[in-house]
């Protein structure tokens, strides 16, 4: 049988111009954000300068990973213990995770046919726990109705939280990702769209919450080695109040991301050139579904998502065996045991009991999910559905 050789979890090289930065930094010694000498800003200071330029936000916060800045973001909006936070039914367990690390508990809301979260159900959810807070997820760069979801928000004094893990770089109708909601969280992990092997980001146009943020992150006092929070002068208050729960970044992750940062729209041209082609491949074909594309919508497509809605369950269980044994690794959501990755609200069983989620349960026992990284060409991305169309022949 032919196979594809290539991997699915094998991203690019760093530039040498990161390679670089990162090795004129260890030449410093000065790893810790804070270790500055006279007249240096820091390369964790400027990554954040850029990013909230990137963003057009005011203030932006470098730290640990994309859960901790989840967590973070709970936490300086004001989440107290036991408060009830709504989060999107399909999303990636960090995000509970982040709920329940803040304190909060998870109530999930179900999902539309093409994945983004519902916004009736919202707003019911809303209504029934009396929640204040939404954990949006832009689940594998879908970007929902976001007119709707923030209408929602705004009729139930809700605080947004975008979790942008997947939208680095997206935008919906000219506005960028990450900024339609109070706060907007996103990972540097390698698996993201720019890459320290861990690392997080948040950014946020309200001072308070930044000011917030900065001092939980773990600056000490030493606030006004920022370059992208409020005026020193500002944190009086906030310094002694807000705890340190560290969770910083260091000047060698950020050095090797702000070379990346740059390229973030160059990367987002050719990932969608990638899923583009293997969209057209698959949308040739009867039995497969890919997730329709709002025209708002200006995604960065590193992964692709389509659904198997005629199918039964063990067809699509041949057809992952069958495209397992071509080399092509898919997810598919509705696996009765959790591998590599959770994306089940079952599987996160600590969870509180959950509300009915009847479209979830449904969409995800047919969802299957690609990853696209940018070690692949578009020849290659042909020979992937060809492999996929024959394990679909073979299976049905
Ligand atoms: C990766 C991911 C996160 C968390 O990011 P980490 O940097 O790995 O902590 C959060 N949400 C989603 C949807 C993700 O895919």
């Amino acid at each position: 049988m032919r196979r594809f050789s290539k991997s699915f979890t094998q991203q690019e090289p760093l530039s040498e111009a990161s390679i670089e930065a990162a090795v004129a930094v260890m030449r410093t010694g000065r790893l810790h954000r804070y270790n500055l000498v006279e007249g240096e800003q820091g390369e964790v200071a400027l990554l954040e300068q850029e990013f909230a330029g990137s963003l057009g936000v005011s203030y932006a916060l470098a730290c640990a990973s994309g859960g901790y800045a989840l967590q973070l973001a709970l936490r300086a909006c004001g989440l107290a213990p036991g408060d009830p936070v709504l989060c999107n039914a399909f999303t990636l367990s960090p995000v509970p995770g982040s709920i329940h690390a803040a304190g909060g508990e998870a109530v999930l809301v179900d999902i539309l046919d093409d994945t983004t979260v519902d916004p009736d159900d919202l707003a019911a959810a809303a209504e029934e726990t009396g929640a204040k807070f939404f954990m949006l997820s832009h689940m594998r760069g879908h970007i929902g109705d976001m007119d709707a979801i923030a209408a929602v928000c705004d009729a139930h004094g809700i605080t947004l939280i975008e979790d942008c893990a997947h939208t680095m770089g997206a935008s919906y109708a000219g506005r960028p990702s990450g900024t339609f909601g109070k706060v907007g969280c996103f990972s540097t992990q390698t698996y993201k769209h720019i890459n320290s092997g861990e690392g997080g980001l948040l950014a946020t146009g309200d001072p308070e919450i930044m000011r917030r943020a900065v001092i939980m992150s773990g600056s000490y006092m030493l606030y006004d080695r920022h370059l992208a929070a409020p005026g020193a002068d500002s944190f009086q208050e906030t310094r002694f109040v807000a705890p340190n729960m560290s969770g910083r970044m260091d000047n060698l992750r950020a050095a090797v991301l702000r070379p990346q940062l740059a390229e973030l729209e160059s990367r987002q041209a050719r990932w969608n050139a990638l899923y583009r082609r293997i969209e057209a491949g698959l949308d040739a074909h009867p039995l497969v579904d890919t997730i329709p594309r709002n025209v708002d919508e200006d995604f960065v497509g590193s992964s692709i998502q389509f659904r198997l809605p005629s199918l039964e369950q063990d067809q699509i269980a041949r057809f992952i065996t069958g495209c397992e044994a071509r080399g092509i690794p898919l997810k598919w959501y509705g696996k009765p045991q959790p591998e590599d990755y959770t994306s089940r609200y079952d599987s996160w069983r600590y969870l509180p009991a959950t509300r009915p989620l009847p479209n979830a349960d449904r969409i995800l026992e047919q969802l299957c999910d690609l990853r696209l990284p940018l070690t692949f060409t578009e020849q290659e991305c042909d020979d992937i559905v060809q492999l996929m169309d024959s394990a679909m022949e073979e299976a049905v």
